[in-house]
């Protein structure tokens, strides 16, 4: 056999679990490594302390000099704990971590040495991110951008590093990074929220955006994974035919899992335990060797960070146990891909739930004004949606017959679908007081606390109310979730603060009371969101029909996609609620096409490579011996051979068309990404690589994966759908 692949599945199959044993139980290590409320109570000074909680509670800023103590508390703390060195953490919009370590350690003019750091370290940093993605804005106004400290999401200590999650701005102020945005687009929607709140509780004094994702992933054999250029290269694989078993017996989801992956889970677990990410679920996917984990619902922005860091640790974790984590979308094709759910709520500072139905009629009242401005801020802002959750591999995903549908449409269950229906029948003005009586007995106090359909909720849906939380399905398993929260926040924020505005005209003007007003809004909001509910298969055909008439956004591709991003609507949005400027706008449309057209470019390349320098070769190999077969056989049979020959001769022309058909696509493929290359606009060549490069992939993959049936299994080089599947 090839002796690449040969060797990997020799090394694979030889594996023997990794023991691991857990250090102790998870509540005695829970965030042992996080500088949070109980460290920073023995570490820091009373003055201090009060500082980073009034920061995090109100925003409060940190001044220089409280700033020295703090780092003084952290430092003592971290060195206590063996650390060496101290980094900034972001989020750049390359879409994974960054960070940079310095030490603590510093030399001074006397030969002498200390550990330092001080105030100014930990509130700002400069890192040389020249070569972060910037669309522009740096080369616009400065040339280097700055971190700083974001006092909301606690430092942690990270091997013997101490992290401080920080933003990454330009020195004029624009947003570098994902977190700026988010955490912008979360105040924003707590000041709006809060306003509504006083409606029902005058004593809601803040509310905070939760989130809860569920992270999908597959496991790939580490030997395996690197055998594969194009898993190591993009991901994911560029070619391979399917296995004849794939995840039809459906033997893998909530199957046993295998002592491998389980002892990898078990010390991922740990480490995330120490590092205060409360992970609470795991288990088989449903595609074979495709796995979940899911947290504890946490705050916003530390949820976020807890994903992306999450995101790094099981990397390494992983290559302790001989795995490669495979985050991409769609690594296999013919088997279910991976997403990130992402359950999100809103939560007041007196412990409600905004978007859990309640025990009385208020505060039914309470949960169904949210529940209907965030569906009705859905179906203002589809297109935005769909474009926060574009990428390259998530085109793998939406719309490719797969959950979900690129279309965004709401799932709320027959229950709530009811409820609409008759709050939709409320009078115009004011209320009699038998109406009045009987929607809050029949109507708003009959809303049960569980709803009962939404425990077996459509599954096609990309946007699902699941009891208590929307369930974003849509967001891809490779994605940082601060993309998704921060539009999604945004545009329920600019919904909220409209729905304030209606609500507060009709009681200033018209003279309605409370109840009578926020009934009467939420009527209208029903009427116009009606667009959005779809409680049907969201794979269909028929729902792709239904929601062109309906006027619903479809867009397939990430360049079509994207456009909303930069529509006047989300210009507008995102600027009235001061979480980016036009600039910052822009500038990541231009990063997020750039960032299309790298991905496809890569895989092109990648794709091209492989089947030139591996594929085309084994078949000759192979068709070399089909040759020497024929040979003999003429030599034995003289001219009655090609009787005897007939299958081979067949095989040897079939083998020279596909190496045809490869070699020509390739050519015109290369052709095709020249072209490409040459229109300088980012959104022509982004388009261009969708429309002109891409579609070579499938062509040239058909060829490869037909050579690959024919060719010998011994010879062939690529380690096949089975081996990276199914060895575990
Ligand atoms: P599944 O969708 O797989 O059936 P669950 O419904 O139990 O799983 O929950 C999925 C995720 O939803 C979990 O990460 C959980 O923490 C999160 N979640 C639950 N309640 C909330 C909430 N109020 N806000 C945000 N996330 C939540
Ligand atoms: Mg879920």
């Amino acid at each position: 056999m090839s002796t690449f692949r040969s060797e990997a599945l020799k090394e694979a199959s030889s594996r023997k679990p990794v023991k691991f044993e857990e250090a102790d139980k998870k509540s005695a290590i829970f965030g042992s490594n996080v500088f949070n409320d109980a460290a920073m109570k023995k570490f820091l000074t009373s003055d201090a302390y009060k500082g980073v909680k009034d920061a995090v509670q109100h925003g409060t800023k940190i001044d220089r000099k409280l700033a020295d103590y703090i780092a003084m508390g952290m430092k003592e703390w971290a060195l206590a704990k063996g650390v060496t060195h101290y980094t900034h953490w972001f989020q750049p919009l390359t879409g994974t971590t960054a960070e940079k370590h310095d030490a603590f350690f510093e030399t001074d003019f006397e030969g002498g040495s200390v550990e330092k750091f001080g105030g100014g370290q930990l509130v700002q940093q400069e890192p040389d991110a020249s070569s972060f993605p910037n669309g522009g804005i740096r080369n616009t106004f400065e040339a280097r951008g700055y971190t700083a400290w974001d006092p909301t999401s606690p430092a942690f200590i990270f091997g013997t590093t101490l992290c401080i999650p920080t933003v990454f701005i330009s020195y004029t102020g624009e947003a570098l990074d994902y977190k700026t945005p988010l955490l912008r687009a979360l105040s924003a929607i707590d000041e709006a929220a809060t306003e509504v709140c006083k409606y029902f509780d005058k004593n809601v004094k803040k509310v905070t955006p939760t989130l809860g994702w569920e992270q999908e992933y597959f496991l790939v054999d580490k030997a395996l994974a690197n055998s594969r250029p194009d898993i190591l290269l993009t991901g994911r694989t560029l070619l391979g035919h399917t296995s004849a078993k794939g995840q039809q017996l459906e033997d893998h989801y909530f199957g046993s899992i295998p002592t491998r992956v389980l002892n990898y889970m078990r010390e991922l677990e740990e480490e995330c335990m120490y590092l205060g990410i409360p992970v609470k679920t795991r288990h088989n996917e449903v595609a074979p060797n495709q796995y979940e984990l899911a947290p504890i619902f946490e705050e916003t922005n530390l949820a976020v960070d807890h994903n992306s860091l999450l995101m790094d640790v099981m990397q390494k974790v992983a290559e302790r146990h001989d795995f490669k984590v495979l985050f991409h979308e769609k690594p296999f094709m013919g088997v279910n891909g991976s997403g990130k759910h992402n359950n999100w709520s809103m939560a007041t500072d007196t412990g409600i739930n905004l978007l859990s139905p309640g025990k009385t009629p208020m505060s039914n009242l309470q949960f169904l004004t949210f529940f209907i401005n965030t569906i009705k801020a859905v179906n203002v802002y589809e297109s935005l949606l769909r474009a926060s959750i574009a990428t390259a591999s998530n085109d793998h995903r939406l719309g490719a017959n797969e959950a979900p549908p690129a279309i965004i449409s709401v799932f709320i269950g027959q229950q709530l679908t009811k409820v609409l229906e008759e709050l939709e029948g409320v009078s115009t003005g004011k209320l009699s007081p038998a109406e009045k009586t009987d929607l809050k007995l029949n109507v708003v106090g009959k809303i049960p606390d569980v709803l009962l359909d939404n425990t077996d909720r459509n599954r096609t849906s990309p946007f699902a109310f699941t009891g208590n939380k929307f369930e974003f399905r849509a967001v891809g398993s490779s994605a940082n979730c601060a993309n998704a929260m921060t539009t999604l926040n945004a545009i329920v924020a600019k919904q909220l603060k409209d729905f304030k505005k209606e609500v507060d005209a009709l009681i200033d003007k018209k003279g309605l009371k409370k109840d009578e007003a926020v009934f009467n809004v939420l009527r209208e909001y029903i009427k116009q969101s009606k667009n959005i509910l779809f409680e049907g298969d969201g794979y269909s055909e028929a729902w792709e029909k239904e929601a062109k008439k309906r006027g619903l956004s479809n867009f397939k591709t990430t360049p079509a996609a994207l456009k909303a991003k930069v529509s006047k609507q989300a210009l507008e949005l995102f600027g009235e609620l001061n979480i980016m400027n036009h600039v910052e706008v822009e500038a990541r449309y231009e990063i997020e096409l750039e960032e299309y057209t790298k991905k496809i470019q890569i895989e092109g390349r990648v794709l091209g490579d492989i089947a030139r320098n591996h594929v085309i070769p084994t078949a000759i190999r192979y068709q070399n011996t089909l040759i020497e077969n024929v040979k003999g056989l003429k030599e034995i049979f003289g001219k009655d051979f090609e009787k005897v020959a007939k299958e081979q001769i067949a095989l040897i022309k079939e083998i020279s068309a596909h190496i045809e058909g490869i070699n020509s696509k390739v050519d015109q493929m290369t052709e095709a990404r020249k072209k490409a290359n040459n229109l300088g606009d980012a959104h022509k060549t982004a388009d261009a690589y969708c429309e002109k490069v891409k579609p070579y992939f499938e062509v040239i993959r058909e060829h490869c994966d037909k050579l690959e049936l024919l060719v010998d299994d011994e010879i062939w080089t690529l380690t096949k759908y089975r081996e990276l599947l199914f060895t575990k």
